[in-house]
């Protein structure tokens, strides 16, 4: 399921104003391909509201996917829901009415439609997915992360390790470290 093309050959034959909603969905196997860091879980779904402009088509869309992201404290899976409001234009590369070829801007979210007058959503989806990634996945907002000792994931519950056992092993080196400093100072006088 991927409907990320729209054929918009009627759209460009008219006037300026002339609008569409198309419905727009791409598989979970598609997102993931879109977006590397993601592991698949549902697809994406929404809507594109497209608006004839005098030399272009204005496109409108609204869509969301649930993905599956390596939470950034546990490593454990992470269920995230990614939303997406963007805007991005389409511009015709062959006059519809005259076959003649025309010119697209060379700006970032300027995009060609093809000769066969299809516009195609997915670079533009794939640039918003990669936005829309949070930068520290959390499984959930409370993650108690991974014990920095052993590993072992703290949302299971405790581990064996002592938190003080650092601390503790520092301080008694100190100790020691503080002991030949003192046997090692010269005597003052005689
Ligand atoms: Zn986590
Ligand atoms: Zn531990």
């Amino acid at each position: 399921m991927q409907t990320l093309r729209i054929n918009v050959a009627s759209l460009l034959r008219e006037t300026a104003g002339g609008a569409r909603e198309h419905p727009v969905a791409a598989s979970a196997e598609s997102v993931a391909a879109m977006v590397p860091e993601v592991l698949a879980r549902s697809p994406l779904t929404g809507t594109a509201r497209l608006l004839r402009g005098p030399r272009s088509i204005f496109a409108r869309v609204r869509a969301s996917a649930e993905v599956a992201l390596e939470c950034s404290r546990c490593l454990e899976e992470a269920g995230i829901t990614l939303d997406m409001l963007f805007d991005a234009e389409y511009f015709p590369t062959i006059d519809v009415a005259t076959g003649s070829s025309l010119a697209v801007p060379d700006d970032e979210m300027s995009f060609a439609i093809d000769r066969n007058h299809e516009l195609d959503l997915a670079e533009a989806v794939r640039q918003e997915l990669l936005v829309a990634l949070p930068m520290h996945p959390l499984c959930s907002p409370g993650c108690a992360g991974l014990c920095a000792r052993c590993g072992h994931n703290l949302n299971l519950g405790p581990c064996g390790c002592d938190p003080e056992q650092d601390g503790g092993r520092l301080a008694s080196l100190q100790v020691l470290l503080d002991d030949a400093s003192t046997k090692r100072q010269p005597r003052r006088g005689g």
